[in-house]
């Protein structure tokens, strides 16, 4: 069996699984897509120290660094199911079942896409889902924000500090977003909300260059003229698979500890696929490395 097995291969699961080689002891890595999210990022400007890099190019350094130890790497490889019994086990979709004295969780999470023509083809070409990533390449252009959540109106409040404006569509009569977060928009000169407004298409040619919605109320059909459009409609963490095995909260997201600790003992969880407050590539790194302290403290303890 292995000491640490690493379940999910982006800059969490890397990071987790180098902190646990580095102990000595027998680690592993599952990972369906190694690289995680960074592979479909373009420019990354804010993982500290690098000035600017590109996403497959961090990626495949993440690999190499990866490879620099004894780690057992598995690609393409999807877990499907998780049970404690003397070890952890962990299944794989090929039916092969791993054990482990200890499991790091870092299966990471995807963005909701709205699902409309326009918005695949237009990725990274003025579709965006990350205000922090991708808000400064809008400086002075008009966006819009498809979400009157939470993290839409909180999209539209960053946005509104760097760009020309901001129109906010919800799709339902109000915004969903708390009171003070709508207090402060409504504060904000260059922020136009529409609610009932379902966005039916992004456009453009060689990138985005508008939106159009439909209002609800009158089935009138609307366009307007954008540089951007940031979806922010959630962020639904890669945790299905362990449905009834540990704790999770209402939208998914693993309960953890400050040690990275879940409410099994032995399994531990890192980065986007956690109840962690922001989701950055510093930050699961960050988680990735506390996860295997944390998986290592309690090998030398049981
Ligand atoms: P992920 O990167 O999501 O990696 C999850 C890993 O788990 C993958 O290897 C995946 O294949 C694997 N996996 C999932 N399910 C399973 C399973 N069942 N079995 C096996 N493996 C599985 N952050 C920044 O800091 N700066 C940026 O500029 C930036 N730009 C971004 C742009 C875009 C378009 C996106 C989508 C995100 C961006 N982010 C950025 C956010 C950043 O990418 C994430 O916070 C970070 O990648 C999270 O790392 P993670 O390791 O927790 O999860």
């Amino acid at each position: 069996p292995y000491d640490i097995l690493v379940v999910g291969g982006g800059p969490a699961g890397a990071s987790a699984a180098i902190y646990s080689a580095r102990k000595g002891i027998r680690t592993g890595i599952v990972a369906e897509r190694f690289g995680g999210q960074i592979l479909d990022t373009l420019t990354i400007e804010n993982f500290i120290s690098v000035k600017e890099t590109e996403g497959p190019k961090l990626a495949q350094a993440l690999e190499e660094h990866v490879q620099e130890y004894n780690i057992d790497v598995m690609k393409l490889q999807r877990a499907t199911r998780l049970e404690k019994k003397d070890l952890v086990e962990v299944e794989l979709e090929n039916g092969a079942v791993l054990k482990s004295k200890a499991v790091i969780i870092s299966t990471g999470a995807r963005w909701r896409n709205v699902n409309v023509p326009g918005e695949q083809e237009f990725k990274n070409k003025g579709v965006a889902y990350c205000p922090h990533c991708d808000g400064p390449l809008f400086a002075g252009k008009d966006v819009a924000v498809i979400g009157g959540g939470n993290s839409g109106i909180e999209a539209a409040i960053d946005l509104a500090g760097i760009v020309n404006h901001v129109t906010v569509l919800e799709f339902g009569s109000e915004l969903r977003a708390d009171e003070v977060l709508q207090n402060r928009l409504r504060s904000l000169p260059n922020v136009t909300v529409y609610t009932n407004a379902q966005t039916t298409e992004i456009t453009g040619t060689d990138k985005v260059n508008g939106l159009t919605y439909v209002d609800r109320e009158s089935g009138e059909e609307k366009h307007i003229e954008l540089a951007g459009v940031f979806v922010q409609i959630g962020l639904v963490p890669n945790t299905e698979w362990l449905a009834g095995t540990l704790e999770r909260n209402q939208i998914g997201e693993i309960i953890v500890d400050k040690r990275g600790a879940t409410t099994i003992p032995g399994v531990f969880a890192a980065g986007d696929c956690t109840d962690s407050a922001f989701n950055q590539i510093i930050i699961s790194m960050g988680s990735g490395a506390t996860a295997a302290l944390g998986a290592f403290d309690y090998l030398i303890r049981n």
